[in-house]
């Protein structure tokens, strides 16, 4: 079978993020970190692909170039419908990329029209008269208003779109999509004939979500954040369209070697990794020490090889604010942030070598470093450990290992000792 639902995440974790929400229904669903191989078979996709791209942040031409490629390997696998994720708190600028991406993709696809649904009920994201919330407050007055690279100064989503689409933009009211799927799908239909393309749909609860699911259900292009789909392998599988979940999620045999990297100094992972040293061995790399030479590193490799390959062990740069900011003053923000991923990535590379098959990651870059240098560019996804993040499962030399991949701020303090016993169920 080839792919259904073809998803294209605009980040890493957003798209790790998604392919758990929607491996909740128990099917198989294929992860890509990056641009897949053009020449893999084509019936080694699974019905349900996310490719996790980096463009948010990328200049539009590059966005369109990335997301029109990914774009090409769905549909050339038979995807019937694509799914563009961005973040809940829809990132992006007056420029884009969230309205150009969703445009170049309607025009490819012939669409007439879509939807922009960032709502995450669970996680707080919810959309009333067009405006989206976080928690209790507005967007423009969250911690996203202050966001470096995609300030969010404005709350109101056709707003927000309107200087990134050139076709209209539109809103359904929640007074409709609280009526259901039908009195949406008429809702669309009017808007349709209005020669508006860009419908942002209000969304309060789940049930919202699985109503605005089932009327878009024959779109050949949905938008949105990662709760939207969560139901549609369920309405994928009552068309036919797709099988019945053969049961749970079952993971794949690993070894038992482990390992925990961590780089992401967000408050939750550094609570995280404060809470795992209390029953693991650990070693704090300095990214001064590994930006003045080799030895900082090989100090690291020669600490790791002693350890038992099977004992709780950690690895880590994550450091308080004041010390961030102290090797950013010397070092630059960019190279310090490169020489902890680096020699994160040589570690884990090391692990393996030492039989290291479970591994568990912390922060966003950090996951993109590791996850390319051990070469796993495809991984299975297994079962969520915490909302949002799920484990993964990839093979290199012919072995298969597990590693996930947390984002900063997700998961709870005993998050990486809960991820490594979970893998013992
Ligand atoms: P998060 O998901 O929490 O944002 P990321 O891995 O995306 O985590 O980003 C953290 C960045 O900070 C990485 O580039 C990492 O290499 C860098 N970093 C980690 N530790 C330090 C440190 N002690 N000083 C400076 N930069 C660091």
């Amino acid at each position: 079978m080839g792919v259904i639902l073809g998803c294209i995440a605009d980040d890493f974790t957003g798209a790790s993020d998604l392919a758990a929400i929607l491996a909740r229904s128990g099917h198989r669903v294929g992860l890509r970190i990056g641009e897949p191989q053009a020449g893999e078979p084509h019936d080694d996709a699974a019905a349900f692909e996310v490719i996790a791209l980096k463009c948010r942040t990328e200049p539009v031409a590059d966005a369109l170039l990335q997301t029109g490629k990914a774009a090409d390997w769905l549909l050339a696998r038979g995807a019937r419908q694509l799914y563009w994720k961005y973040c809940s708190t829809f990132d992006s600028t007056p420029d884009g990329n969230i309205g150009p991406v969703a445009e170049a993709l309607m025009e490819r696809l012939g669409a007439q029209q879509t939807i922009y649904c960032p709502a995450f009920p669970e996680n707080g994201r919810s959309i009333y008269m067009g405006n989206l919330f976080v928690g209790n407050v507005p967007l423009a007055e969250s911690p996203m208003k202050d966001h470096p690279l995609t300030p969010m100064r404005d709350s109101n989503l056709m707003r927000l779109l309107q200087p990134q689409v050139t076709a209209r933009e539109g809103h359904l009211p929640w007074q409709v999509v609280s009526q259901g799927a039908d009195a949406i799908r008429a809702r669309l239909s009017q808007l349709a004939a209005d020669g508006v393309a860009h419908v942002v749909p209000d969304a309060i609860q789940q049930d919202d979500l699985s109503a605005i699911a089932e009327a878009v259900s024959d779109f050949k292009l949905v938008t949105g954040g990662s709760a939207l789909a969560l139901d549609m392998p369920r309405l994928l599988v009552a068309r036919g369209l797709v099988g019945r979940a053969a049961g749970g999620i079952t993971h794949p045999e690993t070894g038992k070697g482990q390992l925990v990297l961590s780089g992401s100094c967000s408050a939750m992972t550094r609570a995280q990794v404060a809470a795992y040293t209390d029953t693991a061995v650990s070693w704090q790399l300095d990214p001064l020490a590994l930006a003045s030479g080799e030895e900082a590193l090989e100090a690291a490799l020669a600490w790791l090889r002693a350890q038992p390959v099977e004992a709780g062990k950690l690895i880590y740069a994550t450091a308080e604010p004041s010390e961030v900011s102290a090797a950013q003053e010397k070092l630059g923000r960019d190279k310090a942030g490169a020489v902890v991923e680096d020699a994160l990535a040589r570690l884990a590379q090391e692990g393996f070598a030492l039989g290291v098959r479970r591994f568990v990651v912390a922060g966003g870059e950090t996951s993109g470093a590791v996850t390319q240098a051990l070469g796993a560019d495809r991984l299975s996804v297994g079962r969520e450990i915490a909302p949002g993040v799920p484990w993964c499962f990839a093979t290199r030399d012919g072995d298969t290992f597990a590693i996930t991949l947390k984002s900063g701020n997700f998961g709870a303090e005993d998050f990486f000792a809960r991820a490594l016993a979970s893998l013992e169920t």
